[in-house]
């Protein structure tokens, strides 16, 4: 492509890209598609040569979006938020731009460095300990696994990543029954195995009980297994429970256990002081995972992995073959060394545009706003009498259900709720996903956009509280 043209496209995608952010609610928040919809509008074949840009675009328009689910409208509140943001979209196209692959030192001293400097600044802006360091990675579930190779390693004396699995080896890792998959991935992959991964029990605010976590890690040791790791999430995914991580962490230390903190959607909120309660023990935490990318504002993808003691991960992923040999090697890091991948992307770059053009002060005000509106809408739920809300709103996730008087038919209840959640995401005009809460079938909306306003929440309400209104007339 000859600069002058590139130059002119990218203007265009720039406009497109503000007014595609100006006019997102013009959206069915959820694509109207079925399967094979748009594979069956693609060619079958590669074009033999080149096309003009301007039919990618058009076609782009016409075939592409059409088929997106638009994750940031302000009313899409399904799963957890992706959101993004004007300065990390701007750090993206920079970062493309450069096309930089940055896995030593040498390949990008900058990109490097500012990984170094940016994650400093997260970790102290969410008041973890001044001798946690951080990385980048990918995802949560890609540090999660990061996290349990890293412990499996440690235990054995790096002697898996040598030898192997043996007989030997009966590893034992323990998590809440609301844990995220990513564990259930994590174990598989790490050869320790699914059966091996042991749900605890959690209370009614679907949280770990911290004595059923005892009581099975002693369990095992009797019969003669290797407790290895626990993970305490803060912020399920279902209900955004939040287990007990100093109650945990003195049991996991008591038992020598690896102690992992999954907080991928809560985390953001630990950059709020009224949150750093749930980080009380952290001193016996040897890992935490959270993702900018859900909460923070930071396009996906972007996850910041914490660790105390960055020798034994580096000691376990650091595999160097004589072309990787830098003169710098022990003054730098070498970040291809604190993680599975070898070639890295540049993700520093938007988490530093992002904190830098909101300053913490004004990321603190969004998260708040969040909060409260979502505390706003529990306390419309509550009031109409008509919803019931099922798991504490911690955070920005409301957990609810409709239950109209005279309804008492749990079952009956979760058909009109599968009813009211189908109705809701096919209007085209907000956006919720589900989960099952003590087997109930449960409704979750998660405001998390950076253009969300009151408005928008109020939007919410008469959206959810008409349409399941019209339910009832049956
Ligand atoms: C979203 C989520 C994950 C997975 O995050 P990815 O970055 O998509 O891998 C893991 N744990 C929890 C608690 C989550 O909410």
């Amino acid at each position: 492509m000859e600069n002058d043209d590139f130059r002119n496209w990218a203007h265009r995608f720039a406009d497109w890209i503000a007014d595609y952010m100006q006019s997102v609610e013009k959206y069915s928040v959820m694509p109207d598609c079925r399967p094979g919809d748009i594979k069956n509008r693609l060619p079958a074949v590669p074009p033999a040569n080149g096309e003009p840009m301007e039919n990618l675009f058009s076609d782009f328009r016409e075939t592409i979006v059409p088929g997106m689910m638009h994750w940031q409208h302000p009313m899409y509140g399904g799963y957890f938020p992706s959101s993004r943001s004007g300065p990390s979209v701007l750090a993206e196209m920079l970062t493309s731009g450069l096309g930089a692959q940055c896995m030593t030192w040498l390949t990008s001293p900058a990109a490097a460095e500012l990984e170094e400097r940016v994650t400093e600044w997260l970790r102290d802006m969410t008041g973890l300990p001044a001798d946690f360091t951080g990385v980048i990675q990918d995802t949560a579930s890609t540090a999660t696994l990061v996290s349990i190779l890293t412990a499996r390693e440690q235990r054995t004396g790096y002697a898996i990543s040598r030898n192997g699995f043996q007989a030997t080896h009966r590893f034992r890792v323990y998590a809440s029954e609301h844990v995220h998959s990513s564990a259930d991935k994590a174990v598989r992959i790490a050869g320790i195995g699914q059966d091996n991964l042991v749900k605890i029990p959690s209370d009614d605010q679907f949280a770990m009980i911290p004595e059923k976590l005892d009581e099975a890690i002693r369990n095992d040791r009797r019969q003669g297994s290797d407790p290895l790791c626990v993970i305490t999430t803060l912020g399920t995914t279902g209900s955004a429970g939040v287990d007990p991580l100093k109650s945990i962490g003195m049991i996991a230390k008591r038992h020598g256990c690896w102690h992992h903190v999954d907080a991928a959607y809560a985390g953001t909120a630990l950059i709020l002081p009224e949150y750093r309660r749930f980080t009380e023990g952290i001193e016996t935490v040897d890992t935490l995972v959270f993702n900018p990318h859900k909460w923070m504002f930071v396009n996906f993808d972007c996850t910041a992995y914490f660790v105390r003691d960055k020798d034994v991960l580096t000691k376990t992923f650091s595999v160097t073959p004589e072309y990787l040999r830098t003169a710098e090697d022990d003054r730098v890091n070498n970040y291809r060394d604190w993680g599975i991948q070898l070639g890295r992307r540049f993700r520093a770059l938007k988490l530093w545009f992002v904190i830098r053009y909101y300053g913490v002060s004004g990321l603190r005000e969004i998260l708040r706003n969040h909060i409260r509106w979502a505390n706003w809408l529990e306390q419309q739920m509550t009031d109409s009498g008509e919803f019931e809300i099922v798991a504490p709103v911690t955070f920005s996730l409301v957990c609810f259900r409709y239950k109209p008087a005279g309804m008492n038919d749990p079952q009956e209840a979760d058909r009109i709720n599968e009813q009211l959640l189908k109705k809701l995401n096919n209007s085209g005009k907000i956006f919720l996903s589900h989960t099952r809460l003590n087997g109930r079938f449960v409704l979750r909306f998660v405001p998390g956009n950076i253009q969300l306003t009151h408005d928008h929440i109020r939007r919410a309400w008469e959206l959810i509280s008409e349409t399941a209104g019209t339910l009832d007339e049956r």
